[in-house]
């Protein structure tokens, strides 16, 4: 399975920072050390033109210029700086790249992404640019220019909190459905409405979680009848976990597992392409946001060697 990575450009964050950033070198670096488990590629940068699809011109401008306003800097939470307006634009390349990979191949990944905070004109909560968001307006150009019946697209947000940027950029968008299932008392406090929004308690245990996923899923297919979309984005957050700093929730690593293979196994009956990105994950200890992401890119290759299997065309060998 194909998977981008854009760790190569660092934020310059003061000591005691609360962002895990060392965790995607991590990631990176865990995989290097078991060549062919994936096919891992560093991500290209998206263009100014490709932001735009979602990002209004005067915020892209004050992204990759430094004029953002002390208050934007302070709701992004990130210092500004110019490595992390190009590590922002990796990160947009690379569900760029995974979603493009995925309509080829049936499952790619971006191994950082995820940053649904961010709206069309503001970014929030460790999210600067909306990398789904823009990797389905372009997807959806790109196929508009081959195929008669425009691209639909389906985003499975399981990240703890509500992908309120996500939401609201496809507010008034049919062709884009939104599912987020979220803490109901986790950020943002001001939840966007997502066209399927499922709030947890907190606390929340894997048996109630899988129980309102299965539903949530069930529904969504319901709804969609004879018109299944054509690609998903899977932000995959590692929040949810029960050592998690922000997350509130009580899922165990086995319930994280079963969580991905529930929607990777889903996807695949049905024949959907998927794009997963890494979203949140904020362990008190790094290492079992790690585990989690670790294994939900292990599950993601098992799907997509599945998927080879069930269509042996040209895809390259690789071994999950
Ligand atoms: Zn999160």
């Amino acid at each position: 399975m194909l998977a981008f990575h854009s760790d190569a450009h660092s934020l310059a964050l003061p000591p005691q920072h609360p962002f895990p950033q060392s965790k995607y070198r991590l990631l990176r670096e865990h995989f290097e050390a078991q060549p062919g488990r994936l096919r891992m590629q560093a991500a290209p940068a998206a263009s100014a033109a490709e932001l735009a699809l979602v990002h209004r011109p005067d915020y892209i401008d004050a992204v990759m210029q430094g004029s953002l306003s002390a208050v934007a800097q302070r709701e992004i939470g990130f210092p500004w700086s110019a490595q992390m307006a190009l590590r922002s634009c990796h990160s947009v390349g690379a569900s760029i790249a995974a979603a493009r990979a995925a309509l080829q191949e049936g499952v790619a990944a971006n191994m950082a992404g995820g940053t649904h905070h961010a709206f069309a004109e503001r970014g929030s909560g460790y999210c600067v640019f909306n990398d789904v968001a823009v990797a389905a307006k372009l997807m959806q150009a790109e196929w508009g220019r081959q195929h008669c019946k425009p691209l639909s697209v389906l985003v499975i947000d399981l990240d703890v909190h509500q992908g309120n940027g996500t939401a609201a950029i496809f507010r008034d968008d049919p062709s884009v459905f939104t599912f987020s299932m979220h803490g109901a008392k986790n950020f943002p406090a001001r939840k966007e409405v997502s066209d399927l929004d499922v709030e947890l308690p907190d606390g929340c245990g894997d048996a109630e979680y899988m129980a309102a996923l299965e539903a949530a899923l069930e529904r969504i297919w319901t709804l969609q009848g004879q018109t299944p979309p054509d690609l998903v984005f899977y932000l995959a957050g590692a929040d949810p976990h029960e050592g998690d700093r922000l997350g509130r929730l009580k899922l165990t690593t086995a319930g994280m597992l079963a969580r991905d293979r529930l929607v990777l196994d889903a996807l695949r009956t049905r024949r959907i392409p998927v794009a997963l990105s890494m979203a949140g994950g904020y362990g008190h200890d790094i290492t079992t946001t790690l585990a989690c992401q670790v294994n939900t890119l292990n599950a993601a290759a098992q799907s997509w060697w599945m998927w080879r299997e069930l269509s042996p065309s040209s895809m390259p060998e690789s071994r999950p």
